[in-house]
Formats: C-alpha cells, structure tokens, sequence
C-alpha cells in the first residue's frame, strides 16, 4: 500500500519555506483561505487563465482540510431524501450530479503522477446501526435509477463477514466511491494550482476588505491586494474580513487518531478495504499502511487538543470490535468543519464579484471541489449554476448558544444512534434466541410425534414448560404416565 499517513502538514509547514505576501499586487481573482475550497477554486481558475492569488492566514491545510481522512463520496452531508424534501426531486438530481463531478475532480488530480504517494483506492461502505433492511431497498433503487450513482446493497452477513462485528446490519457499498491519503491531497492541490499559475502566499492574514467597488481592496498587515473578484473560503476563521459570514456557520471539531501496527489480526477482523463509515455520520475509519487503523469519531464544538481524545478513540474501537483488544493510538489529528444551519455548502456570489465558498461540514472534499469548478466557471465563463444553491441561504448559526445547543444535538444524536444500535442488536439477539427455541420446539414435537402443528402465539406464551411425553412404546410400560399432550399444549420450551 503506497499511503503513508506521516504528519504530512507539520512537515509541510515546518520544513517547506513559505511565501508571505510582503508587497502590493494586482490579480483577477484573490481567494481568502488555502484549505480544499480555496485551493480547489485557485486551481480550476487558474487552469481556465485568471491571475490568481491565494492568502492564507496560517499555512495551507492548517485547519481541516490538512487534517481529514480522505473519503471521496459523492452527495452532501445533507441526506439525500432531506436534500429532495427541500429542493423537490429535479433539482436535487442536479445537484448530486454537480457533487459527483466534484468527486471526479478529486479522482483527476490525485493521481499518482500529480501527487505520489497519494494511494487512491476504490470502494466505500456505509454501514447501518439499526437492521433497515427494508427501507435500503427503496434507497438502492433511488441511487442506482434516478441519481445514476452506481451502489450495491449488502446483507447483514456480507457486512459482517468484512467486518467481525455485530454492531453493524446492512451495507451500502459505493464502488466508485474512493479514498486519498486526505492529508497529502491539500498539499497536492497547492503543488498543482501553482504549477497551474496560481500564487499562493501563507502567513498572509486577511485582515479587511473592501467589496464596493469594481476592483476590489483586500488588506494584510504587511501588503494590499486588488482584484475583481475575491473568494472567501475561509471556513469558521475567516473572522475580521466577514464577520457576519462566519457567524453562519456552526464550529464542530471532529478527532481522529491512528494506531500503533495491529498486525495481520486487523485484516481478518476489518477484511473491507476501503473507508467504512456508519449512517448515523458517527464512527469513519479504514485500514492504512497494511496494518494500522484510522479512525475518526469524536466531536465538539470548542476547539480541544486531538491528544486529548486518544481514549475515547480508544474506547470507541474496543467497543465497535472487541477482538482488536487494547489498541495503542500512536497519532491524533483534527480540525474544524463549518456546518450551515440547513446542512448544505455556502456556494454563490453575495453581490457582484463576492464569492463564497463555505460550510462543507464533514463532507468536504467532493464538495469542495465541486465548489471550485462552478465558482471559477462561473466568474470565467458565465456558467451559473451555482444558483442552484440558492435555496440554502445563510442563517445566523446562534453564536455562543448556538454552540452550546449543537454540542446538546450532538450528544443526544450520538446518544440516540447508540440506543437504537443497542435495541437494533437486542431485537437481533431476541430473534436468534426465539429461532433456537422454535427449532428445540419442532424437535422435541417430532420427538412427540405431534407434528409440526404450533399453538396460536398468545397461547404459546402462557404455557409453561412441560417435559417432553415419553415415547409411545415406553407408555404401555408405565402405568403412571401422563396423559397425551393436547395440540394447544404442546412443549413449548
Ligand atoms: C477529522 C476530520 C476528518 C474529515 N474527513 C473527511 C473525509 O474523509 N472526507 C470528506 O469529504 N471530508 C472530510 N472532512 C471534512 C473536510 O475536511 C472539510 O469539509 C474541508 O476540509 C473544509 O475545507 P475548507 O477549505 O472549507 O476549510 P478549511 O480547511 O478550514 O480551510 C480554510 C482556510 O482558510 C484560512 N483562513 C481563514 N480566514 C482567513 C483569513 N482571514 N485570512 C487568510 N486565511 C484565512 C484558514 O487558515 C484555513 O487554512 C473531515 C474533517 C475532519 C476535521
């Protein structure tokens, strides 16, 4: 396997000499932010011919987007019927379209020539908490049919013959769904929009704009930019430049760490290759450098060192598969994702030449590269279907309690996602213990020579246990044997 999760953004930003913006300069476009979205646009703009210049306040994948596991999946972090719910069925297909696209974009240009190392693999399964395996059909088909999204749906025990683990039911396996060493893929992006033309300028803090008029104003404490159009895709810290913007959107930190080595045990008890993640947007992980586990599962929403949250990684993965025993987490990474109030990206202009590019939450790498193909199609060539994002306005996230109130919504979901997982393999347990009973039931009935008739279901749980009637050879021999069972009596333990 080529991926190597080293902490490539320490070493990119500690050894690689960074460019600061330190003098005044002119460009078509200036994107705000060097995470996914901003390069993603940087990159598309470039290649279609605008001067391009990129300023990052820190260095680029600082936050999120140098920190996240890589999993291309096409749609939003918005479930699809919510999406259709919304939007209505014609333009929710548009928009998956569009974020398939997005998807493709990634698959182009990770690539092992633009980025070695960047170990693209094939294959991703969303796993179920609860046993759903009716309302999967229905899904299947709506994917495969409508929004021509190749998926095969799996039975409980193919999920758990790639995973030995009862905490998971039915699958959904995306083929074309794939995954990329997520950490080497910013890197990547800034290597290939520079080579594209793009500049990129780190320690650069964009401190204020001015949008007013038609060349626009961005100042950074050492230089000023202007440009014609300027791109905030600065996520939750864009701060000063927008305020109102970044109030948006709703700060969730999400952690992730690595094992130690596990050895060969991992792939008999984890056999999927790909990345699996569960329905209830939970638990993300696979299997990298051969035998090491990556995983990704808590989240808060206050900004806490990833160290912080080895245990509970830990936790997490003894209780999901107890076989792995008592893992060490050799590594911890996280960041923050935006989440928008309705659950769908900030994609659009705010007025004429202001774009943003923001709340991709945890979905952000086919999204935000579905935002950088429209945003620098549409500011080049006219192409306007960004529009289609214009039902999703940006709403106030509640500040402070806003926060306060996610971080309540995401335990008690987490919370809820646990109970009805625990119920869901109760009811699992219960059937499996009534299948042996009905099985001892029809053996000892056949023993009895009763047949196969069974009582009425509220009679059978009145009745008490009763020891199977001796043969019938046997009776004739005992004078005190018991009467013959009735049909409506039979042994029913
Ligand atoms: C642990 C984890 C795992 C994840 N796994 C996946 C996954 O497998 N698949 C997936 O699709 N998504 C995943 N995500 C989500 C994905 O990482 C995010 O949606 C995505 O990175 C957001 O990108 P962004 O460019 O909008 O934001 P960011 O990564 O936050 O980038 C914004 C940049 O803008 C800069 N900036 C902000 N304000 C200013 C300013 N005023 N001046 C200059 N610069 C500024 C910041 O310094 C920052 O570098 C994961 C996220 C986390 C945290």
């Amino acid at each position: 396997m080529s991926e190597t999760f080293t902490s490539v953004s320490q070493e990119e930003a500690g050894f690689r000499e960074r460019a600061r913006l330190s003098f005044d300069l002119d460009a078509d476009i200036c994107v705000i932010g060097a995470g996914l979205a901003g390069l993603s646009i940087a990159l598309e703009a470039a290649r279609l011919g605008a001067s391009v210049a990129v300023l990052e306040g820190r260095h680029i994948g600082w936050n999120a987007s140098g920190n996240q596991l890589g999993t291309v999946m096409p749609g939003f972090a918005l479930p699809l019927a919510d999406l259709i719910e919304r939007i209505g069925f014609e333009d929710a297909r548009e928009l998956w379209t569009l974020s398939k696209e997005g998807a493709e974009f990634v698959r182009a240009n990770a690539s092992e020539e633009n980025m070695p190392g960047i170990g693209l693999s094939d294959g991703v399964l969303e796993v179920s908490n609860v046993d759903a395996g009716d309302r999967l059909i229905s899904r299947l088909q709506m994917l495969n049919e409508d929004f021509d999204t190749e998926v095969e749906g799996w039975q409980v025990d193919r999920v758990r013959e790639a995973l030995k683990t009862d905490h998971y039911f039915h699958g959904v396996y995306y083929p074309k769904a794939f995954q990329v060493d997520g950490r080497k893929y910013v890197h990547g992006l800034a290597a290939l929009a520079r080579r594209a033309g793009a500049r990129i300028f780190e320690d650069t803090p964009v401190v204020s704009i001015d949008h007013s008029g038609i060349r626009k104003r961005i100042v950074t404490p050492s230089a000023r930019l202007r440009a014609t159009h300027i791109v905030l895709a600065g996520n939750i810290h864009l701060g000063a430049p927008l305020r109102r913007l970044s109030e948006t959107l709703l700060p969730v930190w999400r952690y992730a760490g690595i094992t130690a080595p596990l050895g060969e045990r991992v792939r008999e008890i984890i056999a999927f290759k790909g990345s699996v993640m569960d329905s209830d947007g939970v638990d993300h992980f696979r299997v990298v450098d051969g035998d090491r586990l990556m995983w990704e599962s808590p989240e808060t929403t206050w900004a806490a060192r990833p160290q912080r949250f080895a245990g509970s990684i830990k936790r997490r993965i003894r209780s999901i598969f107890p076989e792995l025993g008592n893992v060490e987490i050799a590594e911890t990474f996280g960041g923050a994702t935006g989440q928008t109030v309705h659950g769908m990206p900030q994609i659009g202009q705010l007025r004429k030449g202001l774009w943003v590019a923001s709340g991709f939450g945890r979905q952000g790498m086919n999204t935000s590269a579905m935002a950088g193909q429209m945003i620098a199609r549409s500011i080049l060539w006219g192409d306007d279907r960004w529009k289609l994002f214009s039902p999703f306005e940006l709403v106030w996230a509640g500040g402070a309690t806003g926060r306060v109130a996610g971080q309540l919504v995401g335990i008690w979901s987490r919370a809820s996602s646990a109970a009805a997982g625990s119920l869901a393999r109760y009811r699992e347990r219960a059937r499996i213990k009534d299948r042996e009973r009905e099985a001892r039931l029809a053996e000892a009935n056949r023993a009895a020579g009763t047949g196969p008739r069974r009582p009425p279901p509220d009679v059978r749980s009145s009745v008490r246990p009763r020891p199977a009637p001796p043969e019938p050879a046997a009776r004739g021999a005992q004078a005190q044997a018991p009467e013959p069972v009735t049909p409506d009596h039979t042994v029913s333990q």
